[in-house]
């Protein structure tokens, strides 16, 4: 498969096309960005590091019954993904209160609700990335009613997924994002990064953050932390 011309620049990844019309190649930057622009930074071997763990958890979501558009990971830096449409909204998935829901609502971020939450937000930086429900998503044409449930199932499977990958390797996964997209043949895939970048992830033994609040709050030691989830996860899943 060759590499071909840029066709996408975002905040942490850029997409190229390949000469295959069904495959991108998808390569991790070491930029981080935080509070829309507002903050950034280059954490050295970020890429390295977030391809490595964003393959290995994609490959086994993949081995479990989920389909997702990683295809393999191809060098240090780079995935071959599939082409699929991306469907423009996240769904966050919460299992423990923290970030914006914490701070929206006046609930002490580590309370543990008793349901797990999903929240979808549009994906449009000028309008903040507003929080959406189901209604909206079906009257702004982004997904049918079917499709929302579809995605809450798949992302509740990936929760119980991860939890367990990630409680094996001392792990407690607090909140994460996906995205979705629909290939040629109309299946809703997984469709994105899977890294601390975009997840929260506390020590269990410590309580200590190991995700990308590290660089949001200043908290110190990123690349140390990323380095350190990415060896107990590969090590994990014996890669
Ligand atoms: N998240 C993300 N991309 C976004 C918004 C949120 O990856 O554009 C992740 C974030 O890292 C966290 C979870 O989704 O793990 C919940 O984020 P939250 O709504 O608390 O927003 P935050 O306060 O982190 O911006």
């Amino acid at each position: 498969m060759k590499q071909l011309e840029l066709l996408y620049e975002g905040k942490s990844k850029l997409i190229y096309a390949t000469d295959c019309s069904e495959r991108v190649v998808v390569r991790f930057k070491d930029d981080a960005t935080a509070f829309y622009n507002i903050k950034r930074a280059k954490i050295e071997n970020k890429g390295k590091m977030n391809c490595a763990i964003s393959s290995n958890i994609l490959a086994f979501l993949e081995a479990n019954g989920i389909n997702t558009h990683f295809v393999e990971q191809i060098d240090e830096t780079s995935q071959l993904c599939r082409v699929v449409e991306h469907l423009p909204f996240e769904v966050i998935v919460r299992n423990v209160i923290a970030g914006s829901m914490a701070k929206r609502l006046g609930i002490d971020e580590g309370v543990v609700p008793e349901n797990t939450i999903f929240d979808l937000c549009l994906k449009d930086e000028e309008l903040g990335d507003p929080l959406i429900n189901d209604h909206h998503a079906v009257a702004l044409g982004l997904a049918t009613y079917e499709e929302l449930v579809k995605i809450y199932e798949i992302s509740a499977r990936v929760n119980t997924l991860l939890t367990e990958l990630y409680a094996g390797v001392g792990i407690r996964l607090v909140d994460f994002k996906v995205e979705f997209g629909r290939s040629s043949d109309g299946e809703l895939v997984l469709a994105d990064e899977l890294t601390p970048d975009t997840c929260r992830i506390w020590d269990i033994e410590t309580g200590e953050c190991m995700d990308k609040d590290r660089f949001r709050r200043d908290l110190g030691r990123v690349r140390e932390t990323y380095q350190e989830v990415a060896s107990r996860l590969c090590n994990a899943l014996n890669k």
